[in-house]
Order: C-alpha cells, then sequence, then structure tokens
C-alpha cells in the first residue's frame, strides 16, 4: 500500500520507525524488536539505511518481513550519497521486487572519512528526480525536512529554497527531523506553506528514555530542547526509570497537542524499544479511535 493512500484518507494515524542490525550477531534480537514494533499495528513502519552502507543490508528483510508477517505497510530508506548510480538502480528493483510501495529519498550524511569521487549523487532531489523518471508512479516517493534548518545551509530560507526543489522533483510527503518544541515546528509549518510546498508533512517525535540519548540527540540532531523539557531532565535524570517515564509522558504530550492542532500523521522514532512504542500507541488509543 502506498502511503499517501493513508494519509488521503484523512484520518489520525501513528506510525513508528525502526532501524535495522548492524551485523550479524544482533540479527534475531533486532528483527524480533522490529516484529513487536510492527504487532502493534502502527499505520506505518519506516526502515532506515545506513549512509556508509554499514547497515543497509538489512533493511529490506526488516521490512520486507513486516510487511508479510504483520500486513503493515512499510517504508524503505534509501541514501544516495556513498553509492554509484548502478548500486542505486539495484536497490530500487530490490524494494519493487521485496513488494514494498514507497521509497525515502535521502541524500545521506557525508561520511567523515570523504566520499570516493566522482560523485554520482550530491542531493537528494537527484534521487527523487531518478525514481520519478525511471519508475514514474510506481513509488509514494517521502522525503526528510528539517524544522530548525539542516546543519549545512546557511540560514532556513535557503534550506526551505532547496526543500521546495526537492519535492517540486515528485515528492509526495515529507518526515520531520526530530524535534521537541511543537511552537516551532508550527511556524516552520507556515513558512514552507507560504513558499508553495503543500504536501502532507509528518512531523517526528522521539522520545527520550535515558540521559545518555540526550546527548546523542544532541550531538546528532543539535534539536533546541525548551525550557520545560530541561527541568524535566534535571529532575529525573538521577532515576533512570522516572526519567523514562518522564521522557514517555513529554512524547505523549507533544503528539496530543500535534494532534490538537490539526497535525493528522504522526511518526514515532521507537529506537527499536518495543516497551516504548506500546506504552505511546495504548496511551493515545481512545483519542486515535474515537477521532477516526
Ligand atoms: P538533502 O535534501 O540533499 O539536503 C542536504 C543539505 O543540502 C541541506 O542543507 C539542503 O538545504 C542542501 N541542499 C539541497 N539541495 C541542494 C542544492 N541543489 N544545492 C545546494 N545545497 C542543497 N540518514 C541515513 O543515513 N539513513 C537513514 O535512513 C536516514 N533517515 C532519515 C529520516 C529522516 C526523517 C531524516 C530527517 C533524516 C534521515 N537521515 C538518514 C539523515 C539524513 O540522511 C541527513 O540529515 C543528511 O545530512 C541529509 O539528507 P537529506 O536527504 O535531507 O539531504
Amino acid at each position: 500500500m502506498k502511503l499517501t493512500d493513508i494519509f488521503n484518507k484523512g484520518k489520525l494515524t501513528l506510525s513508528f520507525e525502526v532501524f535495522p542490525p548492524k551485523n550479524d550477531t544482533i540479527f534475531d534480537s533486532v528483527k524480533l524488536a522490529t516484529e513487536k514494533i510492527a504487532a502493534l499495528s502502527p499505520a506505518f513502519v519506516s526502515v532506515t539505511y545506513g549512509a556508509g552502507g554499514g547497515t543497509s543490508k538489512y533493511t529490506l528483510e526488516i521490512a520486507q518481513n513486516i510487511q508479510k508477517q504483520y500486513g503493515v505497510p512499510t517504508l524503505a530508506h534509501l541514501t544516495c550519497i556513498s553509492s554509484n548510480k548502478q548500486t542505486v538502480r539495484e536497490k530500487i528493483k530490490e524494494i519493487k521486487d521485496s513488494g514494498i510501495e514507497n521509497i525515502m529519498a535521502l541524500r545521506g550524511d557525508i561520511p567523515k572519512e570523504g566520499i570516493s569521487n566522482p560523485l554520482d549523487y550530491t542531493h537528494a532531489y537527484e534521487l527523487v528526480e531518478e525514481i520519478r523518471r525511471e519508475w514514474g508512479n510506481e513509488f509514494c516517493i517521502g522525503a526528510a525536512c528539517y524544522p530548525e534548518t539542516h546543519p549545512e545551509s546557511r540560514n532556513s530560507s535557503e534550506d526551505i529554497a532547496y526543500l521546495k526543489e526537492k519535492v517540486d522533483a515528485g515528492v509526495d510527503f515529507l518526515t520531520t527531523q526530530m524535534f521537541f518544541d511543537n511552537p516551532m515546528f508550527y511556524s516552520f509549518m507556515y513558512r514552507i506553506r507560504e513558499k508553495g510546498i503543500v504536501v502532507p508533512v509528518i512531523p517526528g517525535i522521539m522520545p527520550i528514555t535515558s540521559v545518555n540519548q540526550i546527548q546523542r540527540v544532541k550531538a546528532l540532531s543539535g534539536s533546541y530542547m525548551p525550557k520545560k523539557f530541561i527541568q524535566l531532565v534535571d529532575k529525573f535524570s538521577s532515576n533512570p526509570n522516572a526519567m523514562k517515564q518522564a521522557g514517555i509522558a513529554y512524547a505523549i504530550a507533544q503528539i496530543i497537542d500535534l494532534y490538537a492542532n490539526g497535525i493528522k500523521n504522526i511518526h514515532v522514532y521507537t529506537m527499536n524499544n518495543p516497551e516504548v512504542a506500546e506504552k505511546i500507541i495504548s496511551s493515545l488509543s481512545d483519542i486515535i479511535n474515537t477521532e477516526n
């Protein structure tokens, strides 16, 4: 099923992101975690892809398993910066052959050790263009956006101008980088709609469940953490169970605020944690079911 068919129904949805195992040794445990997450019946599950090729091996296997065993539609991520045209073409064909109709078309982070020249791709819009050119409307194409501006961009106006070019190349929907401050997301929505970006935008919410995770998130995305979130961390960081409960409650409050403000489709970065995914989906069941 194409994700646009889900979004077009206009119902409230919750979807989850999982990541594939990095190596064979942990394959079974990661597969089991993703199965438990799929068994919660989210609207769809996205499966990430490693830019350097590290975790790319299992993206399709995990996605295909979820789709076949649980009937949950999946979104296969694909990055292009570390690949050549031939590898990317083969991957897209593999996605098609796996029965997956949704691709998250990404550039990927530029590897620290640099890239072997010549570059076949420099930005995600080239991948989007290629999928549309070669495959027409066979895939629903998603792409990434950054309410707090991509770290490589000089400013938000430039980032949004490039985002518009990417969407115009054939993107069906956007998913955001994680954020912890909803008003900042609403302001981003206003600015991109003003610039003529009209595709659905799915906010990505990351439940923070430990202090270590905060450091990683800060390093990875540099997301702004509002005062009420910092206060929560200050209060509960020395008690891991309390921190986890408070972090999940914060994510749930963010999601409820988004639904209340008219956002219908929300994506949760579950970090392969079925317990967190279960707590979130069960806390929202009445909201999702009665509103639909
Ligand atoms: P782009 O859209 O190419 O943008 C990258 C930068 O280039 C931006 O600053 C943009 O403004 C600029 N730019 C765009 N077009 C042009 C142009 N024509 N000329 C000059 N500058 C331009 N990474 C993974 O490795 N695997 C994953 O599975 C993965 N999933 C993700 C899912 C989501 C929802 C998000 C938000 C990110 C994900 N990432 C993933 C991280 C992502 O790959 C990085 O953030 C990467 O640095 C940028 O990817 P992009 O597709 O947004 O790139």
